[in-house]
């Protein structure tokens, strides 16, 4: 009898569809935890639904970056008891919060009036609703419980609806990408960065020690550190790390140059600079939210000075009252 289920409504904001895919990706284990656990009653990937049906569990991804995201993010509080923000994107803004240090004219005419293959005053319809910030869930609704990720890792996925179900003790913890990375922290003689398509990384050693650029020691392991285990660098999609999250003057370039500066002879101005040319792609995944913003280190402030803009209300918690799996 469905009476006994728990019903599990998911809806999508502005996101790239892969926290759904790795929804999905839990193949077999996804049909035996929602057969005989969970009646799934909306799924704009699977099922043609309109409406926002009652609901014991509300999952959200993508973030709020048009007035549509904000109307569709406030129906789902208000038929969801539990309402989970599902991925990087919900949590911190995900890689569209880059849009942050734009307005969103400045996105407009570079997308399609100055745009040499465009050249048009014409806005699609889609984009007309676009907010002038892109913004994390909890900007606009009331959060219960946040899982980070780009998208989640299965195993971290089934963790989180495990202990939603059942209130099992989670198995997550708050590790940055390094622990789950098998490459070893060397002292070398480097003295220069390497750009990320110069030369061959060796297989062993950590990026750090090999003079590339590498934030895996800034960055919340929700993905079990894929990228450095297949020999690309972790550029942070995951979000920050609960060091760089709970102390106020921990930051990712500060964080990152520290360890990379010990490891190697290349000075620490130099790591820090560096960081900055190529800052607007590794902040983007969290560049909407307070976390880094609130920072006396970060570099929003430089990008938007002349860009003032109005305050948006906000109903974030203080991240020591956040569930976060
Ligand atoms: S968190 Fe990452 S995978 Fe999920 S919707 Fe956002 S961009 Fe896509
Ligand atoms: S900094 Fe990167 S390469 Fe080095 S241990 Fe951490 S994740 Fe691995
Ligand atoms: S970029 Fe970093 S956080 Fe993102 S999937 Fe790769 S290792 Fe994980």
């Amino acid at each position: 009898m469905n009476g006994e289920k728990k019903t599990l409504s998911i809806e999508w904001l502005s996101g790239c569809s892969g926290c759904e895919v790795a929804l999905l990706d839990l193949h077999d284990t996804l049909l035996h935890v929602l057969g005989n656990e969970v009646r799934l009653v909306r799924l704009p990937i699977l099922m043609d639904t309109r409406d926002y049906p009652q609901a014991d569990i509300g999952m959200i991804t993508g973030s709020i970056r048009s007035r549509h995201d904000i109307k569709a993010a406030q129906a789902m509080r208000k038929v969801c008891k539990t309402i989970i923000a599902f991925g990087t994107c919900p949590v911190y803004g995900g890689p569209h919060s880059g849009g942050f240090a734009n307005s969103s004219k400045d996105l407009l005419d570079c997308a399609f009036r100055d745009n040499s293959s465009t050249h048009t005053d014409t806005i699609p319809d889609q984009a007309e609703g676009l907010l002038d910030r892109t913004l994390p869930l909890d900007a606009k609704i009331t959060v219960d419980v946040y899982m980070p990720g780009c998208p989640p890792h299965p195993g971290h996925i089934l963790d989180g609806l495990q202990f939603l179900l059942h209130g099992r003790e989670q198995k997550i913890a708050q590790h940055p990408v390094c622990f789950n990375c098998d490459r070893n922290m060397v002292k070398s003689d480097q003295d220069t960065i390497r750009k990320p398509l110069s030369g061959v990384p060796n297989a062993t050693d950590c990026f750090l020690s090999q003079g590339y650029l590498c934030f895996g020691s800034a960055t919340l392991d929700r993905c079990m550190a894929p990228c450095p285990k297949s020999g690309v660098p972790c550029f942070s999609c995951g979000g920050p790390s609960e060091a760089v999250v709970l102390d106020p003057n921990k930051d990712v370039r500060t964080r990152v140059a520290n360890q990379m500066s010990h490891l190697t002879r290349i000075p620490y101005e130099t790591i820090i600079k560096e960081i900055e040319e190529q800052a607007k792609t590794h902040y983007a995944y969290a560049m909407a939210s307070p976390v880094f913003r609130h920072k006396p280190t970060f570099l929003y402030r430089k990008w938007t000075e002349e860009k003032p803009r109005k305050a948006e209300p906000m109903v974030y918690r203080k991240w020591s009252e956040k569930r976060c799996l």
